[in-house]
């Protein structure tokens, strides 16, 4: 028997976090490493976070688990609270961003199919878009690497060019139902979409009648700098998917729709078993005590801020390995010169810094929510010494 007992589908490095201390993890060595990765774009409260642990732990002790079946007092009232945050009129509560972005792909052919027009069911999507790894969602991505192995893929999806608002005008056709895009690609390399993009796609699904569908589970719970990405757009969407920061660590997803967009979900439409349990509604109301209000936000764009600029300063001394800086609030990204697989991991081996590569030869750089001065130091100093070795090792 050669295969390993955990499905050996990721490509795992040597570090074994064994334990989480606010903005750093301990490896299982004893080591400790500054976490600016956060369990990609997950922990935005860091790890151990007082409120959140002490919320999971009431809940465990108080109820779990009962079933959709039930009235759910929890649910009803972390709804509330993300109505109250944003353009949605209700939401159906998931166990990960997948199931959000499938709920949303649902939520959008149903909003036709219930009028009568069951030939409107495509979505047009973006080249290098990243929505997760359902069959439904890999259909919805272009990325060959991700399809390879599974064909035959779900019809309905049609990839554009992202940020190309002609190309998407073009893809209008007889069967499209909407729009499904990420304001800022994540997994594609930070690349955020532009103000005409995104106001045009708005101006688009109201000519046509179609449903602009965001994909926000990374962008989203003021990641970005407001509680939703499409706030700085000035636009307001249809059907929104969220869930990385949500549970801050806790697997929790919600798609959340405008009544109109959601007139196709009526009772027996949709279903999930653990969706919006107590416990994860516990841990969603506890991260929004913490983040869902004005102050965090100041808090998190002052952080990017003053990130920004340090990284915009910094750059320049190392042309031949970075080349620019894009990102909005602390979903941070430095476009490389080379692949950045390999300084991913001498940051993290010889470093103990923790990010994230992504498309398009780009470093993710996306921390807690919670970092303050002293992170930000921390972080520039191991990436300077970083950069400084990597270099040196790159000419010799
Ligand atoms: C992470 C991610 C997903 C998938 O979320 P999972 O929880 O892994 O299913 C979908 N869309 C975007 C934009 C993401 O970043």
């Amino acid at each position: 028997m050669s295969i390993t007992p955990l499905m050996p589908v990721y490509p795992r490095c040597d570090f074994r976090p064994v334990r989480g201390d606010h903005c750093h993890l301990i490896g299982e060595d004893g080591r400790r490493y500054l976490d600016f990765a956060a369990g990609i774009a997950v922990n935005i409260l860091g790890h151990s976070h007082p409120g959140l642990i002490g919320a999971i732990q009431r809940q465990a002790a108080t109820l779990m688990h009962v079933s959709n079946l039930y009235g759910s007092p929890l649910g009803e009232r972390l709804a509330q609270r993300l109505v109250d945050l944003s353009f949605a009129d209700t939401v159906f509560f998931t166990n990960s961003g997948a199931e959000a972005v499938e709920c949303a792909i649902k939520t959008a052919r149903a909003y036709h199919s219930h009028v009568g027009n069951d030939h409107k069911f495509e979505l047009i999507t973006f080249n290098n878009a990243f929505h997760g790894r359902t069959m439904g969602t890999i259909s919805a991505s272009s990325q060959d690497k991700m399809h390879k192995g599974f064909l035959p893929l779900l019809p309905g999806f049609k990839y554009v060019e992202f940020d190309d608002l002609a190309a998407a005008t073009a893809a209008i056709g007889p069967h499209t139902a909407g729009f499904l895009v990420e304001p800022v690609q994540g997994e594609g390399g930070i690349r955020p979409a532009s103000q005409e993009f995104m106001a045009g796609l708005r101006h688009l699904a109201d000519e046509h009648d179609l449903l602009l569908v965001l994909d926000e589970v990374q962008t989203g719970v003021c990641r970005t700098g407001t509680f939703y990405a499409y706030e700085q757009y000035g636009i307001v969407p249809d059907v929104v998917a969220s869930a990385k920061g949500l549970g801050g660590g806790f697997p929790l997803g919600a798609c959340l729709a405008t009544e109109k967009a959601a007139r196709g979900m009526v009772a027996g439409a949709h279903g999930s078993t653990y969706g919006g349990n107590p416990l994860a509604m516990a841990a969603g109301e506890a991260v929004l005590d913490a983040v869902g209000n004005d102050a965090f936000l100041v808090h998190v764009n002052a952080m990017s801020e003053r990130l920004r600029t340090r990284l915009g300063q910094f750059i320049g001394n190392y042309p031949e390995l970075f080349e620019l800086v894009r990102g909005r609030g602390l979903m941070l990204g430095i476009k490389m010169k080379v692949e950045p697989r390999g300084f991913v991991a001498h940051l993290r081996e010889n470093h103990q810094l923790l990010t994230v590569s992504s498309g398009d030869n780009t470093l993710r750089v996306v921390p807690p929510l919670v970092i303050d001065e002293a992170h930000i130091d921390e972080f520039m100093e191991k990436l300077s010494a970083a950069a400084a070795s990597y270099a040196a090792e790159a000419m010799a």
